[in-house]
């Protein structure tokens, strides 16, 4: 099938400037109001090629604001991929040696193995963990409309509907090659008051990504009182004041790859709609995978077909 191939319109922004920091961590940075409130984290470039989230954080530094409340805390994640990035092979620097976004359990960052992003992931997991709310900025691989990630747990959602954009807001459980940042610890227990949301902005490099990106953290950063509304508006986007009627995708399972080699039956990018029960998929390894229920939504069909990987999200509309 052949790959759309998408005008690359985003310049990764220099965020050397952010390199120091004031936490001890490279490329995280701490502003504290001396307030009371949460501590409110927003991480970009968790996968490397990702350049929308680099650009909202940009965006943040060079406008100076600070908090109202609590501590705002941004962090560059998988800068090693980051600096990979080189436009003319653009979906090469999604990470260095795997994904940074499948490594967050406790046994495989307390356990013995050893790669880039193992390395960057233990080094962050102190910032993850002293976080009460995360927004994880992301992008795509496909031009659909963006999607807000509001795992499991009622409470995301609740915070996804506080925030009002983007229109779509998916539930879902995660990967089965491993549990990502936004799943992790707190984020991820139903006891926990800790929250987190991961914006999907939009493709990887279409303009429309940052400016989502950007009108999401502001608005996540409002309904967490850590900036207010006339502060933000400096940066403000075309969907800062959109009211979208928000809906709900629930995820109900993952296609996780389990032959050599996988196949879509069509050339899906994500959001389509299929009916009736039973209609055909993909092939993994010749096995037939069919829709197993009527008006089944695909989610972010995948271009990395690898074993152990997911291929596509299958989901229904809640709303
Ligand atoms: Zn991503």
């Amino acid at each position: 099938m052949p790959e759309p191939n998408y005008a690359v319109e985003l310049s990764p922004p220099d965020i050397e400037p952010y390199r120091s920091g004031n936490t001890g961590f490279d490329y995280v940075t701490t502003f504290d109001s001396g307030f009371a409130g949460p501590h409110v984290l927003v991480t970009a470039l968790t996968h490397g090629n990702e350049i929308c989230g680099a650009i909202a954080l940009d965006r943040l530094f060079r406008a100076g604001l600070w908090p109202r409340q609590g501590k705002l805390t941004l962090a560059f994640d998988n800068i090693a991929a980051y600096r990979s990035f080189d436009p003319r092979v653009p979906t090469t620097s999604r990470f260095v040696d795997e994904d940074f976004n499948r490594l967050w359990a406790p046994a495989t960052l307390d356990g013995p193995r050893q790669s880039t992003e193992l390395a960057r992931a233990r080094a962050l997991r102190p910032i993850v963990d002293a976080a009460h709310f995360l927004l994880d900025i992301h992008s795509m691989q496909y031009s659909t409309a963006p999607l807000m990630l509001a795992g499991t747990l009622d409470g995301s959602v609740a915070l996804a509907r506080r925030v009002g954009i983007p229109e779509l807001i998916m539930c879902d459980a995660g990967h089965a090659a491993g549990p990502r940042m936004r799943d992790y610890g707190g984020f991820g227990d139903p006891a926990s008051s800790k929250t987190a949301l991961l914006i999907e902005s939009g493709q990887h490099w279409e303009r429309r990504a940052a400016e989502m990106a950007t009108d999401v953290m502001l608005r996540f950063l409002i309904a967490l009182g850590t900036l207010t509304r006339d502060d933000a508006q400096l940066l403000a986007g075309p969907d800062f004041d959109a009211h979208p009627r928000q809906r709900i995708i629930q995820v109900t399972e993952a296609v996780t790859i389990t032959g050599d080699h996988f196949e879509f039956a069509q050339d899906f990018r994500g959001l389509e709609v299929l009916s009736p029960k039973g209609t055909l998929i993909g092939r993994d390894n010749g096995r037939e995978v069919r829709t197993p229920y009527d008006d089944c939504v695909l989610i972010m069909p995948s271009r990395r077909l690898a074993k152990g990987q997911t291929a596509v999200r299958l989901g229904r509309f809640l709303s």
